[in-house]
Order: structure tokens, then sequence, then C-alpha cells
């Protein structure tokens, strides 16, 4: 059975205030880790080599928000996979809907981004979701199926690789598709991944992100393949994404 993941996404927020959530986090002040469900905080790349030593000896794993597709080189301002493994990070998310939108990525470069990460013995996380005008058209379906084949690396495994599900009408604004909704959604990335990657795609963990909160996070983590959760805001403290936890 697949072990289940709770992720935090810290996007552009975090100093070095911040770590005391960290901390917190790695100790499991009000619930206690466990090694049934894999907890992940992805701070800013700037909190991200003392993220790791403050999560020593801890379940939690840390992770990086994004790498550059190269290993190396003339690109001013990214960071690579390498050196997000470097800091001891073993996981990076890719293709983030703020990513695809803010810096125009495209599937094809989140695809070579995927790659890097695997080079780099890093797990991808591999964000896909349509947007509110592209739901609105029922279009959901063809834009995920469109996003996983273009963005998804054909050496993508059960072990290198998570998807994370986030409407982009959710994220931020309070507002989560139905838990019906999910399930559909959800069922049909399982689908897809079957597909193309067959019991390696059975085993590839989906998560839901947009809005998830300690009041809906039952709820949501409850739906079939729906296999834990990506966390914007309700990451940001540690009382808020360990009452998420506690909710498994
Ligand atoms: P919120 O939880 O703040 O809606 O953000 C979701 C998200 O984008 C996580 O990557």
């Amino acid at each position: 059975d697949v072990r289940p993941l709770v992720a935090g996404n810290w996007k552009m927020n975090g100093t070095r205030d911040s770590l005391d959530q960290i901390k917190a986090i790695a100790q499991g002040v009000m619930v206690p880790l466990s090694e049934k469900v894999e907890t992940l905080i992805c701070p800013p790349a700037t909190l991200l080599y003392v993220s790791t030593a403050l999560a020593t000896d801890s379940p939690l794993a840390i992770g990086g928000q994004d790498c550059h597709q190269a290993r190396s080189g003339a690109h001013t301002g990214d960071i690579s996979a390498d050196m997000i493994a470097d800091c001891f990070g073993t996981y990076v998310i890719v293709g983030h809907s703020e990513r695809r939108i803010d810096h125009a990525e495209t599937d094809q470069m989140i695809r070579a981004k995927a790659q890097a990460a695997y080079q780099a013995g890093l797990t991808a996380i591999v964000c896909v979701g349509e947007t509110g005008e592209e739901r609105d058209a029922y279009q959901t379906l063809d834009i995920l199926k469109r996003q996983l084949f273009g963005s998804l690396p054909e050496e993508a495994t059960a072990e290198n690789t998570v998807i994370a599900y986030e409407p982009v009408w959710a994220i931020g604004t309070g507002l989560t598709p139905t838990a019906k909704d999910v399930e559909i959604v959800h069922a049909f990335i399982r689908d897809e991944l079957i597909l193309r990657f067959a019991d390696e795609g059975k085993g590839m963990r989906i998560l839901y992100g947009g809005s998830v909160k300690p009041g809906n996070a039952r709820e949501l983590l409850a739906v079939d393949n729906v296999d834990g959760a990506l966390i914007g805001g309700a990451s940001l403290k540690a009382t808020d994404f360990l009452a998420i936890y506690g909710t498994y």
C-alpha cells in the first residue's frame, strides 16, 4: 500500500524566524510524526540548508520548490536539483501553477526539471491543475491529460515521482472542489498513470492541493486515490500543518 505524504509548500514566505515552525513540526509537538504517513516541508531556498539540519533525526523531509533543468551553468538566480540534494533536500516541486504562470514554464520544461531531479536523486512532485476558466469550459480532464503527458518523463516511477493535483482556482482562495469532484479527477489521473506506467502508475502518489485546511482535510484526504496533500498557507504554522497531519 502507498504511504501517504503530507507536504507543505511555503512559497515565497519564511525568514529565519520561521525556523521555529520547522523545529516544531520535526519534533511533532502536538501530533507525533509516525512512519506511516510521510511529512515534507518545502521552505524557500534561503532556508533549505538550515532546515534540513533542524530536521535531522526526525521523520520530516525537506525539499525545494523548483529547480532548473540544467545541472549547473550560467543561469543567474536559479538553483539546480543537485544544489537541493547538496543541502540534504530529498524532494523538489516542479511545475507549480505559480511557476507555470509567473515564469511561463511549459510542460516540456517541467519534464526536463523532473529529469534533473531524478539525476540528482530527488523525488519530483509534479503539479498539474486546470484554471477556473478551463473548468467552466469543462476542459479539466483534457487539460490534465495534456499536462500529465507533457510534464512526466518516461523514467517516472512510483519511487521518484509524486503527482499533485492543484486546481488553480482553489489555490489560496478558500474554495475547494467537492469530494466527489476530487474523486473523479484523481481516478482519472490514476487511470492515465496506469495506462502509461503500468504497475509504477499504481504506486505513484497523487496529492490534492488547494485550500487544504485543518477543517476540510479529513474529508479531502479520505477520498479514493488521494494519497496526501500539498498545503500552502496552512503549512506556514506548525499547529495547522500538524492538525492536518493528525486527521490521518
Ligand atoms: P493554498 O493551500 O494556500 O491554497 O496553496 C496550495 C498550493 O499551491 C500548494 O502548492
